[in-house]
């Protein structure tokens, strides 16, 4: 079969290499001249396979207020002159809640820990380097109520594929003796030591290459805009770009932030709307003063990761509308909140700060499978935080349902 991936970010590259083991003949277009140059590029680095509870999470209302006020706080709102803006967020209000959140992680950890299964097998024979390190990962809680939340969490997971441990402060530090500096503002953390890190713009620029280099039924056109989605005698064929008419048998839509305005035509409301995100990568200084283990400062909701000589740093939620521009205040935030906790890691002159769109849904949950009323599309679409982490598991999906087999994971849920 012909198929035509919309987007060259981690979704549609992964989607494209499972589609081509199994024989199709793939071309993947993209606007930008290099893979991974979308939200793949620069992200938290972390493969978080058990911490996939949504950020519409049954407390996040009553903290909302509080996150806005604060000036460091870890979420911004600026309303658009855009109803999905608004529509998103009375979505995502009405997800916050203890059933829908509870759903919602057992379906993702379905699909976390099928992503898991399959990034081991491949990170094993991977041929190039993506810093991956199977580094575990420990979430640090501030106080005795949160720790409480956290255990909750570990016991609702535990009988979903989860290992973790709740730790003291004390063992935290005797794990990861980096966190000296920040020993002071923990009660605790939940360490995963089945957790992995890598970085996702050498998997998509490597992936890329691999994947042309061994195989002639793979092109990829970069550099190429699709302007619309073709639609004729009742099914999608192909698209429009700014380099002509690429027609397919099958087109898989995986454009992240980009995928909403393109699906509307076709009569799609894909809820989708940018949570913007910043990231910091510091050339690691001195080695014993950067953690080994990836670590999330959930009460700053910062996380950070070794990237082989780099401490890649990762925060924020702004839903502030689509642009990439870097903000000042926030970056300064998301500097100063990083230099507190590991002062001596970096020598703090070269910052490489960066700023990137999450696609994310009001759930947390993805969109995949088959587009509805519309023969020949398919859904990859709305990873959120998580695109990185779920990537392997949403292709295997796809490669699925694309096939007409029956998917790996149950689909309630995921599809539009
Ligand atoms: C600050 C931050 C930290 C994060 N940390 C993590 C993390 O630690 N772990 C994790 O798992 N995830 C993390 N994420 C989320 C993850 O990066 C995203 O979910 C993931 O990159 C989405 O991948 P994607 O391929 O769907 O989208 P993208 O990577 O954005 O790819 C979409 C592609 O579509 C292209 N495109 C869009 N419109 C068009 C068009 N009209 N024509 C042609 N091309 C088009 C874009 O150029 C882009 O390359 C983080 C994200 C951010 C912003």
């Amino acid at each position: 079969m012909r198929v035509l991936i919309l987007g060259a970010g981690v979704t549609g590259l992964t989607t494209a290499q499972a589609l081509a083991a199994e024989g199709h003949a793939v071309t993947v277009v993209d606007a930008e001249p290099r893979a991974g140059h979308g939200a793949s590029f620069a992200n938290g680095g972390q493969l978080s396979y058990s911490y996939v509870a949504p950020f519409a999470g049954p407390g996040v209302i009553g903290k909302v207020p509080g996150w806005l006020l604060d000036p460091d706080g870890p979420l911004r709102f600026r309303p658009q002159p855009d109803p999905g803006q608004w529509k998103w967020l009375i979505a995502f209000l009405a997800a916050c809640n203890p059933s829908t959140a509870e759903t919602t992680t057992r379906r993702l950890l379905l699909l976390s820990m099928l992503s898991r299964d399959l990034m081991a097998e491949f990170a094993a024979r991977a041929p190039f380097d993506f810093a991956f390190a199977p580094a575990g990962k420990l979430v640090l809680q501030p106080d005795a109520a949160a720790m409480a939340g956290a255990r909750r969490q570990v016991e609702l997971q535990a009988g979903l594929g989860s290992a973790q441990q709740a730790l003291s402060r004390e063992e935290c530090l005797a794990l990861e003796p980096a966190l000296a500096h920040i020993a002071r503002r923990i009660a605790g953390g939940i360490h995963t030591p089945g957790e992995d890190a890598g970085d996702c713009r050498m998997f998509c620029e490597g992936l890329a290459q691999s994947l042309t280099r061994s195989n002639a039924a793979i092109t990829l056109q970069m550099g190429t805009r699709v302007t619309q989605l073709i639609r004729a005698e009742g099914r999608v064929r192909g698209a429009v770009t700014t380099a002509g008419v690429i027609e397919a048998d099958a087109v898989v839509l995986a454009l992240g932030t980009g995928a909403r305005a393109l699906a509307r035509p076709l009569g799609l409301d894909l809820p989708i709307y940018p949570l913007k995100g910043y990231s910091l990568t510091l050339p690691i200084a001195r080695d014993e003063a950067a953690p080994r283990l990836s670590v999330t400062d959930s009460a700053a909701k910062v996380v950070y990761a070794r990237l082989g000589q780099s401490l890649r740093v990762a925060g924020m939620a702004d839903v502030v509308g689509y642009s990439t521009a870097l903000e000042e205040k926030r970056l300064s935030t998301l500097i100063r909140q990083a230099r507190a906790a590991f002062p001596e890691a970096s020598d703090w002159q070269e910052l490489n700060p960066w700023a990137g769109l999450r696609p994310a849904t009001p759930t947390g949950l993805p969109i995949l499978g088959r587009a509805p009323e519309n023969p020949g599309l398919f859904l990859n679409l709305g990873q959120g935080s998580l695109g990185f982490t779920l990537a392997m598991g949403s292709a295997a999906v796809l490669a699925a349902e694309i096939a007409g087999r029956p998917p790996p994971i149950p689909l309630e849920g995921f599809r539009l």
